[in-house]
């Protein structure tokens, strides 16, 4: 007998055919002798049409009540996911977020988790109740309804497993697991068995929406033993797991992600003298706009070029404070562009694999695509790059690095 956390992501509770299907699921389980907490998102895409409504009626609606618009989704599909349970005769028990008592700050909109009660689920849990709980929500120390930012019923998930010690987290959602790359852009992609924290998170945050960021960072943080599986099929799905591989010949590269969340701006003709870095950057994080990579050029005449990218959603305002600091700095010009898209391989066996990057160029330059900015860490390295030739990129990478291949080990482009 085992405490396990499910969650079913939109299309896994798309429809009342699937939500009936889920409860199959929670039954065949229950009926085994595990205990189930359930978490929900809203039905497929009911998010994005509340956002669309609140949009009709003002631009930036205001962020507390977005909130209090937008976890609306999640309760529908408690209440419905609970019926369907009772009707199979189990004895089940829907929560929102604050009734479950989930603390979170108070930052509407990317609200961070604090504390979760346990003692209402586990005496519910005790007396042998199925938990559905509404993924994405919470409530601040005033009662506020808070949402965790898109995606955000994966840590809802996350979160309970760590605060029960559930035996395992299970993610279920529209794929059997986590894949080599996007299995939607590649054919080829290949399920992978197993992932590393450290290799997901980075996939994770440099673009593979599977998992929600926050969700992995908890999962590592607490060590909860974290699953993708899908809704649809039987199957294992893939165990993120903490035990880096230590087979020699585990492939340099274990995956491929891709965004095209960013925008690229540059300032040409600076003065290159000491602080001028701090000059151009200290104005756009003043405005609250993160900056992702960052290139300097070797200067010629005494300036230089500077060059740095942002989330997309900051483009405007990060290239209307890019032309004040021009102006201040008596810079050439600025020049902008959203027109871009970053790739990036990962893979924990690059620490012990020599020449992963310059493969990487090789395969790109095959392709004849030009690659605007680079930036590398331990585990990945990550490309700016046209965003015409984005899926382009993804699979001859995908393909150079034989990552459809399992027994392929260390690859040679
Ligand atoms: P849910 O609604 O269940 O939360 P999401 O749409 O958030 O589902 O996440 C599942 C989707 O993630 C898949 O349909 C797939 O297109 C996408 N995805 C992106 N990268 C990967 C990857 N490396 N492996 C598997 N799926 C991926
Ligand atoms: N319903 C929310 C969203 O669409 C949360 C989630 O699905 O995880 O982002
Ligand atoms: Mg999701």
């Amino acid at each position: 007998m085992a405490l396990l956390v499910q969650k079913y992501g939109g299309t896994s509770v798309g429809s009342v055919e699937r939500i009936e299907a889920v409860a199959d699921r929670v039954l065949k389980h229950k009926q085994q002798g595990d205990d189930i907490v359930v978490v929900v998102s809203a039905m497929s895409g009911e998010t994005n049409r509340l956002i669309e409504l609140a949009k009709s009626i003002q631009a930036t609606p205001d962020a507390r009540e977005m909130d209090v618009l937008l976890s609306t989704g999640e309760q529908v599909t408690i209440a419905l996911l609970s019926m369907a349970l009772m009707k199979r005769g189990l004895s089940a028990k829907s929560y929102t977020g604050s009734q479950v008592r989930i603390t979170t700050d108070d930052a509407h909109g990317k609200a961070r988790i604090e504390k979760i009660d346990t003692d209402a689920m586990e005496s519910d849990l005790a007396s042998g109740k199925v938990l559905v709980v509404a993924g994405f929500q919470g409530a601040d120390e005033l009662g506020n309804i808070t949402t965790l930012g898109r995606g955000g019923s994966d840590t809802t998930g996350v979160a309970l497993a760590a605060a029960l010690k559930a035996d395992e987290c299970q993610i279920y959602t529209d794929v059997d697991g986590v894949y080599t790359t996007d299995p939607r852009v590649v054919d080829s992609a290949r399920r992978l068995e197993k992932i590393t924290f450290e290799e997901m998170l980075e996939m994770a945050s440099l673009g593979s929406k599977v998992l929600q960021i926050r969700s992995v960072e908890f999962a590592g943080k607490y060590q909860v033993p974290l699953r993708v599986l899908s809704s649809f099929v039987e199957g294992e799905g893939t165990l993120i797991t903490t035990d880096g591989d230590q087979n020699m010949e585990q492939p340099a590269v274990s995956g491929i992600a891709f965004n095209r969340d960013e925008a690229k701006l540059t300032l040409k003709g600076v003065p290159d003298i000491p602080g001028v870095a701090s000059k151009i950057l200290a104005p756009v994080s003043d405005a609250n706009i993160e900056v992702d990579m960052i290139v300097q050029n070797v200067s010629v005449d005494g300036t230089t070029d500077f060059t740095f990218t942002v989330h997309r959603n900051d483009y405007d305002k990060a290239t209307a404070v890019l032309k004040q600091v021009a102006d201040d700095l008596s810079a050439k010009e600025v020049i902008t562009d959203d027109k871009i898209a970053k790739v990036s391989i990962v893979g924990v066996g690059m620490r012990s694999h020599a020449g992963v990057a310059s493969s990487m160029f090789t395969a790109l330059a095959n392709e004849s695509i030009n690659i605007q900015l680079i930036s590398t860490s331990e585990i990945k390295v990550s490309v700016i790059i046209d965003e015409k030739y984005m899926e382009l990129a993804v699979r001859a990478l995908h393909s150079a690095f034989k990552l459809n291949d399992p027994d392929a080990g260390i690859s040679e482009v």
